[in-house]
């Protein structure tokens, strides 16, 4: 606030405001209830603070006194090992003791219950108007919200639809009986004058249970469908419809949807969005909405509040690399929302402002500036959450009279989410209310300008500012690269361009690449999509064995050279064509699109995963590639340190075209050895790009070879070859059994004994216990199990549910696929594509038929009949461990869902395959996540998200059994596996003396 004099004004009237409710505290930290003890004791104690907002997330699904007992246990210990605050309230209550866990259920039942009706205004329609009634007595409006958070089909978007519907008819029967707020006159029918008695809230993707900005026009229409209707029946009553803000993922949607409702009902003004000033964004976005209102002559109303995602902006940002989207100085969003409620009242004639924030010194900023701006009353309003702040309120209600409460309502289940979210909220080390009235902070310093206390924090970050953390050889440390960003219109529109961009292109023919020379060849093999077979993304020459024969030959010249070439030299190589990846990065994610019939999102992934490749092993070489003494005894040194084993022949599978091959293909040249690379036969031309990265970053002829052909004529020349030393394959189990076997003989002139780096196939079971938390699981195993058509070696392809949630979860999943539309991958309307090829689809469709005969259909999808290589979305019920396709590896949407008595069984089933490369386990025990930890043989285990996309350095990759050799791409010890180990031992004494070395574990 850059205007002393109002800043003056605001602390005084944030002094009065403190002044009236001296001595007041919210309920919440009432230390003499339950709640309020449960909020001490979580503020002074962060683990127990994890463990009962975990606790009350799980309660909801804690159906029977077993699955509590058992909960209590394992969250809080054994009675004596309890928090006081739960074993003394309990024994207070008489509940411990003889009468043991029964008891203790029901006083943390009990309790919980009480905690959720906090916040919550009723469980149902009836109790909700009612106790709305009574709020209105006490001079409160009210805004109504039905819980429902994660909406996974289009039945339940219906169902939280026909609730908005519903709840609207009853509030039609009673509305006009209320009487009206009063107010400084105005019309005597409305609250204060000019407000309607009816205001809602609705939370916009609940309203479609796909919305992705990736698909951002079908998600904007799709929700705008639905609230329309829920909007027509709010102009029935003359109400008010506010549409609230989600996680910033969808922000722009939402927005999208609000200018669309107002515009088709553009002289309705009663319409509002709501704003989240911790967002960097909105300094942006605010100006363009008012900017917009004007020009369109539209009256819009905004809701303005700080935000309630921020810790989960923050991690999801971080885990994918994005620039962090909320500010990360609580003072900053502090300011924010003060500059921003300044621009909103400055446009009272156009947008309607409301106030939503328990901060006193917010609110004071907020009244002041009205009070300055003269902005009537009418024009702006304050609004709380029910059950907090209650002083606040009270204080509001004394000072404005204009204070309206969010009042959510429904089910306990979604009420648990929302319940965690404000005890979260509430207790947070910077939350106003935890400061002013549990902490009892300085009030100078609570009612400070906020862009004072951001200016001082800035400065003590920036002093205490880490150095920058170096990687190996100066370069940066090795990070992912960042993933891509639907939430940003450039990359939402960098598909579509590419994908025509990439269009001219198509129909090409592709040379073979030779000794650093492209070779053409008579034989050629055409590639096409998948999608739409009719269209050749390009001809393929194909080498036969006179020019494998060469290649292994321009490798095996190479090779001394490239051996000595230093280490980090040749890791430099690789970081070039990280850069042109890179460079390319949409454009090499359209032809994955065209080529293979990748989504979007997976093309994208796929092409970051090669340059995460790509810059993990140049790393990774520099420090490998540096001898290091082995033994401390003075007089000696043994150095260890690794030499490459000469010619690699590298065979990479279609599923992940760039990724799997750069990663093979890196890994091998970065250790020094020169490679013979045989692309699939179906993604050849994504794999001629590699040629086309190694050429610009100008890696020496001869180390990198490309030789595309068909498997039958070249594949066991090339395995069979003396000169080739190393086989680096992934692929099928058959292809992979059937290289080991073959590379073991030694042909005449043979120097090395083969070496296989071979990962193979997985049949990949995710289990379900019967705590997990459903609507996280569902979305994960459709993602895990349907993503790119099932065709990841880690795909989902069983799903062992506990028999107490297998009917709810199956119905559920299956709900969201009948959501779910296959078609062209390159329409992001569409979950699924085509599958890789004839071949493949007709393997899928037999897989299907054995599932149908051994179990029974649960789902199958629609597929367009217009020649696309497209087999249904199939998921199949009733399935045994024995049947076929719960042991059979089939590469395709085929998904088995097995009924599990326990946990035990569920893991006993996961296990029992010949496979073991990922699995997944959703649940809320802690026991049963170590026992996952332990007993679930994988190579690859993910606890409580999808079982899919694991990301170099984070994730290392790979299984064991006949899933692999044991190897982990992306992992530390990947490399090792390309070359060989070798030790030189000195002696350095001489007559009698020896040199110290540093490290020597000399006489002390
Ligand atoms: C009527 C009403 C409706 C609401 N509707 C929505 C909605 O649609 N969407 C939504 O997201 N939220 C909504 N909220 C919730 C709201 O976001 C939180 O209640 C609000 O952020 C709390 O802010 P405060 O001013 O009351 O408290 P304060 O304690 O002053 O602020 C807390 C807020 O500061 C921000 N913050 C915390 N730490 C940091 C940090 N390190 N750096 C930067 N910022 C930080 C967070 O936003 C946090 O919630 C609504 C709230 C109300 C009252």
């Amino acid at each position: 606030m850059n205007n002393t004099e109002l800043n003056n004004r605001v602390i005084a009237r944030g002094k009065e405001f403190f002044s009236t409710i001296s001595g007041e505290k919210p309920s919440l930290f009432n230390k003499g209830a339950w709640m309020g003890k449960v909020m001490d004791w979580s503020m002074q104690n962060e683990t127990f603070k994890i463990q009962m907002f975990r606790f009350v997330d799980v309660f909801p699904s804690l159906t029977t006194g077993k699955l509590l007992t058992d909960h209590i246990r394992e969250y809080f210990g054994e009675e004596k090992d309890m928090p006081p605050v739960l074993s003394t309230g309990a024994k207070v209550a008489g509940m411990l003791g003889s009468f043991g866990g029964a008891m203790l259920n029901k006083f943390l039942t009990t309790n919980i219950q009480e905690m959720a009706r906090q916040f919550i205004v009723g469980e149902n329609t009836k109790e909700a108007i009612k106790n709305m009634e009574r709020l209105r007595k006490d001079g409160f409006a009210f805004v109504v919200d039905v819980l429902g958070e994660a909406t996974l089909s289009e039945k339940e978007a219906d169902i939280y639809m026909n609730t908005y519907l519903e709840l609207l008819d009853s509030l039609k029967k009673e509305y006009k009986e209320w009487k009206p707020l009063p107010g400084k006159g105005g019309d005597a029918n409305l609250d204060w004058g000019h407000a309607p008695k009816v205001n809602v809230a609705v939370k916009p993707t609940a309203l479609f249970c796909l919305a992705n900005p990736q698909d951002f026009e079908g998600s904007v229409v799709a929700i705008l469908e639905r609230v329309r209707k829920i909007a027509k029946k709010v102009m029935e009553l003359d109400g008010f419809l506010c549409i609230d803000m989600e996680s910033y993922r969808h922000k722009d949607i939402i927005i999208e949807v609000y200018k669309r409702l107002k515009l088709e009902f553009p002289n309705y003004d009663q319409f509002g969005i709501v704003l989240q000033a911790y967002l960097v964004d909105t300094d942006k976005d605010l100006p363009e909405l008012l900017a917009w209102a004007r020009q369109k002559s539209v009256k819009i109303s905004i809701r303005l509040v700080k935000g309630a995602y921020w810790d989960m902006e923050t991690v999801k940002a971080k885990q994918n690399d994005w620039a962090i989207p909320v500010w990360t100085i609580k003072a900053e969003s502090d300011a924010a929302y003060e500059r921003q409620a300044k621009m909103i009242l400055e446009s009272s004639d156009i947008c309607h402002f409301a106030c939503a924030s328990h901060n006193i010194r917010t609110i004071s900023a907020v009244m002041e500036m009205a009070k300055e701006l003269n902005v009537p009353d009418e024009r702006y309003e304050f609004q709380v959450l029910y059950g907090m702040a209650e002083p606040v309120r009270r204080g509001i209600l004394k000072v404005a009279g204009r204070i309206r409460l969010y009042c959510p309502y429904g089910d306990m289940v979604p009420g648990m989410g929302y319940l965690v979210r404000r005890l979260l909220e509430n207790t947070a080390n910077e939350s106003f209310l935890r400061q002013s009235f549990a902490e009892d902070a300085q009030i100078e310093r609570l009612l400070e300008d906020p862009e004072i206390t951001a200016q001082r924090e800035r400065a003590a970050r920036a002093a205490a500012k880490k150095q920058e953390a170096k990687g190996p050889g100066g370069l940066k440390p090795f990070y992912n690269e960042a993933m891509v960003d639907f939430t940003r219109a450039d990359h939402r529109a960098a598909f579509p361009k590419e994908i025509a961009e990439v269009r001219k292109q198509l129909g090409k023919t592709y040379p073979l690449f030779i000794n650093g020379k492209e070779v053409k060849t008579a034989d050629t093999i055409p590639s096409v999509n998948p999608n739409k077979p009719s269209e050749t993304i390009g001809v393929i020459c194909q080498a036969g064995t006179k020019e494998v024969g060469d290649a292994i030959a321009a490798a095996k010249k190479a090779f001394p050279a490239w051996r000595d070439t230093e280490p980090k030299d040749r890791a430099q190589y690789l970081i070039k064509a990280a850069a042109v990846a890179r460079r390319r990065i949409f454009e090499l994610s359209a032809w994955q699109v065209l080529e293979i019939g990748k989504q979007w999102d997976q093309a994208y992934a796929d092409v970051c995963e090669a340059i995460d490749f790509l810059e993990y092993y140049a790393r990774e070489m520099i420090t490998l590639g540096t001898p290091k003494r082995v033994g401390n005894a003075p007089g000696e040194l043994n150095h260890y340190f690794y030499e490459p084993k000469g010619v690699a022949a590298v065979i990479a599978p279609w599923n992940f075209p760039l990724a799997i091959s750069l990663g093979m293909t890196s890994a091998a040249i970065v250790a020094g050895n020169c490679v013979v690379f045989k692309p699939s036969g179906i993604t050849s031309v994504i794999g001629y790009h590699i040629v086309e990265l190694f050429r610009e970053a100008g890696l020496p002829e001869g180390v990198f070879n490309y030789t595309p052909g068909r498997g039958s004529v070249m594949g066991d020349f090339l395995v069979d070859s003396p000169d080739v030393s190393l086989i680096a394959f992934t692929g099928s189990m058959e292809v992979g059994l059937r290289i080991i076997d073959r590379a073991a003989k030694v042909y005449p002139g043979q120097e090395n004994v083969k070496k296989i780096v071979c990962e193979m196939g997985g049949k990949n079971a995710i289990i379900i216990d019967d705590d997990a938390d459903l609507d996280e699981a569902v979305p994960h195993v459709l993602y895990s199990a349907f993503g790119f058509q099932g065709q990841k070696c880690s795909a989902c392809s069983r799903v062992i549910v506990l028999d107490a949630v297998y009917d709810k979860f199956v119905e559920r999943l299956v709900s969201m696929a009948q959501a779910t539309l296959v078609g062209p991958s390159e329409d992001p309307a569409h979950y699924m594509g085509a599958v890789a090829d004839d071949k493949a689809m007709k393997t899928i469709k037999e897989y299907a038929e054995i599932g149908k005969k051994e179990g029974h259909v649960l789902y199958e999808s629609k597929v367009p009949s217009d020649g696309g290589y497209y087999v249904p979305m199939t998921i199949i019920g009733g399935i045994k461990p024995e049947h076929r396709i719960a042991q059979e590896e089939i590469f395709g949407p085929v998904l088995a869902v097995m009924r599990a008595k326990d946990f035990d069984q569920a893991i006993e089933w996961a296990n029992s395959t010949k496979f073991a490369l990922t699995g997944g386990v959703f649940s809320r025990s802690p026991e049963h996540l170590t026992q996952a930890r332990r007993q679930f043989r994988v190579g690859n285990l993910y606890l409580n998200r999808n079982n899919t996309g694991a990301l170099v350095g984070r994730q290392p990759f790979g299984g064991s059994k006949m899933s692999g050799v044991g190897t982990k791409a992306g992992g530390h010890d990947y490399l090792l596996h390309f070359m060989d180990p070798r030790v030189v031992t000195e002696n350095t004494m001489r007559r009698g003396f020896a040199p110290v070395e540093e490290d020597d574990d000399w006489v002390a």
